[in-house]
């Protein structure tokens, strides 16, 4: 990560992002402090860039687990629905799985009331979406299907976290180390590689749609100790 992008992720962590302006890419006025506008915009390249880095890492994952992985054959059934990013054979039977890799933002108008109030709410609704749209068709031909959501901000969907733990688990058994730490630290490591891309390609979009200027103005304005408002005092420890 660069360190304008590492930037970017702070500023957007922290809520420093100017809070409004025109998305540079796709010149709608809509951008926002939370970065919904910036990491949704449609027209954003990194958008696609985004999507497919991490169904590559999911599909380098299920490769080293031991199952088959298949990227760059796109799914396309008749009707010109693809619901595939990555394809892993042997998982749970003969019946390939078909994974749907996206990313939705718990902030945008469609989810945030749920989001508000239940976390992971975004991403779950997400999965109910991409099950009804492709399970079944799916199963006419032959393939298993799951969804692999991650929330815009890096909270994994349930079936997605169980599925970043299956796949470790199996690499571990495959290499034959069974030492609960190791597999930990493998799992963590795999979801921070998700994590960071994530973060990256967020703070590159964010980058692509906001006026240079009004971005370094933004951090500037919070960036000297004078601007922040005194720490509060702490209870003395007995
Ligand atoms: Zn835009």
């Amino acid at each position: 990560m660069s360190s304008e992008d590492f930037r970017c992720a702070v500023s957007l962590r922290l809520g420093l992002l100017p809070d409004r302006g025109i998305c540079q890419v796709c010149k709608r006025d809509s951008l926002d402090s939370n970065g919904v506008a910036a990491t949704t915009c449609n027209r954003s390249v990194s958008r696609f860039t985004k999507h497919n880095e991490i169904a590559k890492i999911i599909a380098d994952q299920g490769q080293l687990a031991g199952f088959p992985a298949q990227r760059e054959r796109l799914l396309l059934f008749s009707n010109r629905q693809r619901p595939a990013d990555v394809q892993l054979s042997n998982f749970n039977g003969p019946r390939p799985l078909a994974i749907d890799v996206s990313v939705t933002n718990p902030l945008a108008s469609s989810y945030v009331s749920r989001a508000s109030i239940a976390p992971l709410s975004a991403a779950k609704a997400r999965d109910e979406t991409k099950r009804t749209k492709y399970s079944r068709l799916c199963f006419e031909n032959g393939l298993d299907f799951m969804p692999f959501t991650i929330e815009t901000y890096g909270a994994l969907s349930k079936i997605a976290y169980s599925f970043a733990r299956v796949l470790i688990n199996r690499t571990c058994a495959l290499q034959g180390d069974q030492d609960p730490v190791t597999i930990e630290s493998q799992f963590r490591f795999l979801l921070q590689r998700i994590s960071v891309t994530l973060q990256s390609f967020n703070a590159s979009m964010i980058r692509s749609s906001s006026d240079r200027s009004a971005l370094g103005v933004a951090v500037a304005e919070h960036s000297t100790d004078d601007d922040l408002p005194e720490p509060p005092l702490l209870p003395q420890e007995d």
